[in-house]
This record gives C-alpha cells, structure tokens and sequence, in this order.
C-alpha cells in the first residue's frame, strides 16, 4: 500500500467506506472459516467496527473486551449492555507494572526505545536507540533523551501484559482470531503496519484483520449519527478517547486534557493512580519531570530542580 492509496481511500465517502469495510471483514472471515472475534474496548471506534460486523457481515460474531483494571467505569458499565460479550482479564495489575517496569510515558514507540537504551546488554541496539539506524530511523527524539537518565523506568511493556497477553491467551484457547478497530492515521506504527501489510494479515500468530484502517474520526462520528448508534457517556463529558485511564501515551500533546479531566470527575481515582510508583518516585512526580500539563504540575524549572534533589 502506499501514502497517496490512503490518502485516496480516507476522501471516500462514507457509504464507500461501509462497503470497503464490510468487504474487507467478509474476506477475512472467509479466509479464517468465520473464526473471527471482535476485540472491543467499548470505545467509539471498536464500537463501530462491532456494529458494522453485525449490522452488514454476521450478527453471532463474538465480542471480546479485556478489563485491565485502568478502565473507565462508565466504559465497563456501557460494554457490559452488549450482546454476546466475553471479559477477559489481565493476570497481573497495572501498579506492580508500574513498580517493575516503568511508566507509560510519551508514545508507545518513544517508551519502548527510552527503556531499550537504558537497560539493554547490546551496544549496537542501544546506539540505534540514541542515534538512529542507517536511514536514521529507530531513535529516541532530541527532546525525550533527557528521560534515559531520569531516575526512574519508561516503558510500553503494560500493553504487553494489561492487553496483548490476554488476547494471545484467548486466542489460543479459542482458535479466534481479531477484527481490530484502529485507524491507519492514528499513529505512526500503525500507518507503518497498514502500509505494510494492508486491512487484513494473515501470518499465523498476527492474523488479524483491522476493517477500519482507511476511516477517519469524522467518519466515525459521522456512521454514529448516521444509525444512533449508542456510545460511551464519557465521550459527552469532554473525552476524546477512552482506553487505559492512566496512558500517558500522548498526554505531551498541546492541548490533551485527560488528566484535567480525571482529577475534576474521578478525583479519588486520579490521587490513587498519581500515588503510584517506580524506582521510588510518584507518577505526579514523573509526570512533573517530564514537563507535562496536567493538573499537578508545574513548569521546566521544576524539572531541573528536581534533577539536582
Ligand atoms: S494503553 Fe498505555 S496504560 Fe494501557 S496498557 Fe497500553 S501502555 Fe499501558
């Protein structure tokens, strides 16, 4: 696939991404003997999927939601309506994550090559890290260097164990495989992964197919209006994704108010999660480090102050 294909693809009309969507899971299914699950979070976007799938394709399509512990009530409540539902569960908690392996912070690709530099044996990969790989991809960005000497861990690997691993773990005692409700200009890895392999894979353990690739989050709001379709309360609220309560990944990004959010309708919630720690120092105070607007935090000078405590 190429840039100027999606590009293409995302003008289609909303209709013209229906049937593109419908065909794409029809051939999916077909080529896995309709052994398809929906992986569905209860946002709007996997709601979608989930409602195309049983409106246009096959109604008994199974619907999977894993409750990692860092969801929204509301979320939990909205999905537990749906029919045909299974909850799966992570087997470990997002605080003993947090404690062994670091926070969430900044993407999931800039978290995963902060703790690769800090903590792996190989100096090639770690010079990768630092500095790029031939065509100078595969490093951490000027401005997050800073984080591989902050005194405590970054890392993806929650998303391992709070999501991936309970899939793969259901995947495996069920012979299923996952219809995913991303978007390919959601992120750079998953324009990568679109470019690479298209809106359906098939490849033994990462057989998945991802019907929504080419939308677009106008589109999405546009099919929720188009057949009133029920979504998420919290999305009224001011909430522009649901998710992991407690990701930082992208809460850098001007104007992002999750956290604002959090502490003014789930305080109690918010001060358990800030309490959290790794190496010893609190998420408020990681976050503070890193500069990040949220409701306890504070400027760069803070920062600094802090690198010399
Ligand atoms: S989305 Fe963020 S908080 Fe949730 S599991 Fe993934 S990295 Fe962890």
């Amino acid at each position: 696939m190429t840039h100027e294909e999606l590009k293409y693809r995302q003008g289609w009309t909303l209709e013209q991404k229906i049937d593109h969507s419908v065909g794409v899971v029809s051939a999916f299914l077909a080529k896995v003997g309709d052994k398809g699950y929906v992986s569905y979070s209860g946002g709007k976007d996997s709601g979608v999927m989930l409602d195309i799938i049983r409106r246009f394709v096959d109604k008994t399509v199974p619907a999977v939601f894993c409750n990692t512990g860092n969801e929204y009530p509301e979320v939990v409540k909205f999905v537990r309506e749906t029919d045909n539902l299974t909850v799966i569960r992570p087997e470990i908690h997002i605080k003993q994550l947090i404690e062994k392996y670091g926070f969430p912070l900044i993407s999931k690709e800039q978290s995963q090559y902060i703790r690769q530099a800090k903590h792996t044996n190989s100096e090639k990969l770690r010079n990768i890290r630092l500095n790029g790989s031939i065509n100078g991809i595969g490093k951490i960005a000027e401005r997050w260097k800073f984080l591989i000497d902050a005194p405590f861990d970054v890392s993806e690997r929650c998303c391992y164990f709070l999501k991936k691993k309970p899939f793969a773990k259901f995947q495996k005692q069920t012979g299923l495989f996952p219809l995913i409700g991303t978007m390919a200009g959601e992120s750079r890895l998953r324009l990568q992964k679109w470019l690479q392999h298209g809106c359906n894979l098939f490849d033994t353990d990462k057989t998945a197919s991802y019907p929504l690739s080419i939308w677009t989050e106008s589109d999405i709001w546009a099919y929720i209006r188009k057949f009133h379709l029920p979504y998420s309360p919290v999305y009224d609220l001011g909430l522009r994704r649901t998710g992991c309560m407690f990701c930082s990944f992208g809460c850098h990004i001007k104007g992002d108010r999750r956290f604002y959010f959090l502490k003014e309708h789930k305080p109690k919630i918010y001060e358990h999660f800030m309490q959290m720690r790794n190496n010893g120092i609190t998420y408020k105070e990681a976050l503070r480090f890193c500069g990040i607007d949220f409701p306890d935090g504070t400027d760069r000078q803070t920062r600094i102050e802090f690198l010399h405590i």
